[in-house]
Parts: structure tokens; sequence; C-alpha cells
């Protein structure tokens, strides 16, 4: 849905992204991956505007922080 601006659902391409934020408190859209507001990663939403089919994705560059947290359960 990211890379192929496809629905995977409905296979329409009206596809729409919102990024995810961090705010106080760590509200947002957002995985914590350490006990500070600095160490939110922001999670980003592909909604598909003909069915509402949703995605979430986090940017490549953060995944480092997301495999290194001590918060992560495998
Ligand atoms: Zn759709």
């Amino acid at each position: 849905m990211k890379n192929t601006n496809t629905c995977p659902k409905c296979g329409k391409h009206n596809i729409v992204r919102f990024d995810g934020y961090t705010g106080a408190y760590g509200s947002g859209n957002n995985v914590m991956t350490g006990a500070t507001v600095f160490s939110g990663v922001n999670v980003n939403r592909y909604i598909c505007c003909d069915c509402g089919f949703t995605e979430e994705w986090i940017d490549t560059c953060d995944l480092d922080k997301i495999e290194k947290s001590k918060k992560a359960k495998r």
C-alpha cells in the first residue's frame, strides 16, 4: 500500500498518508521505545479513501531505534 499506492482490499489507488507524531506524555500515533518523549518513533498511517482500509508504517530510518529498544519483546 505504501509502495504500490494500491489498496490491497479494494484495489483502488486513492491512498492518503497521515504522518504520526509524538506529543506530550507520548500522545499521538507512535511507539515509545524508551521512557522519555524523545524516544517516540512516529507511526504513519496510509488510508484508502475508497474503502477506509488503513495500514501503519514506521519510516525505515527509525527501525534501528525500534529494534534496539529495551521495551521490544521477541
Ligand atoms: Zn480500499
